[in-house]
């Protein structure tokens, strides 16, 4: 394998964002919003031309900074309070979305934690909170998603599709993950749940599918890539040789979401620079 080079500069080797204007009038909902992969997403969504809302849980302060950011974008954002695990915080944000922005054409389900631990020693509460938030947080999400897009209706000078929901799995609905059975089973869970929505929602052209990030530096994963030995010992897991941008996952969400990909549906897209290729075997195995 070739010696994996220190990057630890944001966007380094990285494309320039490149966003096409695919989704003017198009509000959509990002949940997770405030931080990482989420925050990112709804800039992302709305350099595409959607208005956003912005969800996230605890201090307001960088939410509200990210939906000034969005407006200063020329596009719409309201930024809401809610605990995606539960079921009447997720009504209320969907129905406040909707009285302010008429409807959602599209829903991010982006939310997630971890709660590790060898598996042995793994409490119930750690199992619960991982699951609730990272599983039955994407199910409430994507439920009231599907519900606002049926009674819509098809809006065809908007979009082609009559709505659009997006999961976030990870590459760990595919690798098992030692240390981490909660999250690897949450992630496993959203692959099957986010294809049966599909199958099911197809008729009424709404498209679900989801993208499975690899190693992207963000907060959940600091201590994964923030010294130049965490970064290097990464890199034996990512043929690609860097760590995936927050921006990386936003260019390939906005354009899953707009019309270019309307035959899409039920699909994972692995964003991950070859981290499920099987790097070991690289050299022969
Ligand atoms: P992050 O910690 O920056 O983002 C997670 C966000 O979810 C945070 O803003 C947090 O406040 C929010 N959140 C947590 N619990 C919540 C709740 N109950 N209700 C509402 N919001 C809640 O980390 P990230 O890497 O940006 O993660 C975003 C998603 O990407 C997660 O689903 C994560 O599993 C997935 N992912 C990340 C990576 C990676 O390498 N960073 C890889 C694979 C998958």
């Amino acid at each position: 394998m070739a010696e994996a080079k220190p990057d630890n500069q944001p966007n380094t080797g990285s494309p320039q964002p490149q966003y096409l204007q695919a989704l003017t009038g198009q509000p959509a909902l990002v949940t997770g919003a405030s931080s990482g992969i989420g925050k990112a997403t709804a800039l992302g969504l709305a350099k595409a031309g959607a208005d956003v809302v912005v969800n996230y849980i605890g201090n307001p302060a960088p939410a509200e900074d990210i939906a000034h950011a969005i407006e200063a974008l020329g596009r719409r954002a309201l930024a809401i309070e809610a605990d995606v695990s539960k079921e009447d915080d997720v009504e209320r944000m969907f129905a406040q979305a909707i009285q302010h922005f008429g409807t959602l054409h599209i829903a991010v389900s982006n939310a997630g934690l971890q709660a590790d631990a060898p598996f042995d020693e793994m409490t119930l509460e750690q199992w619960n909170k991982v699951i609730g938030v990272n599983l039955t947080g994407q199910f409430l999400t994507a439920r009231a998603a599907v519900r606002e897009f049926k009674r819509r209706g098809p809006k065809p000078d908007i979009s082609v599709a009559t709505g659009k929901l997006l999961c976030t799995s990870s590459v760990h609905q595919e690798i098992p993950w030692a240390g981490h059975v909660n999250y690897a089973t949450s992630k496993g869970g959203i692959n099957m749940m986010m294809r049966s929505i599909a199958q099911e929602v197809a008729p009424l052209r709404i498209r679900a599918n989801a993208i499975a990030p690899g190693a992207i530096r963000t907060p959940i994963n600091r201590a994964a890539w923030d010294t130049p030995e965490a970064y290097n010992k990464l890199m034996e897991l990512v043929p690609y040789l860097r760590i995936g941008e927050p921006d990386d996952i936003a260019r390939a969400a906005a354009w899953l979401v707009s019309d270019a990909a309307d035959y899409i549906t039920g699909a994972t897209l692995y964003i991950d620079g070859g981290m499920t290729l099987y790097p070991g075997f690289a050299t022969g195995g």
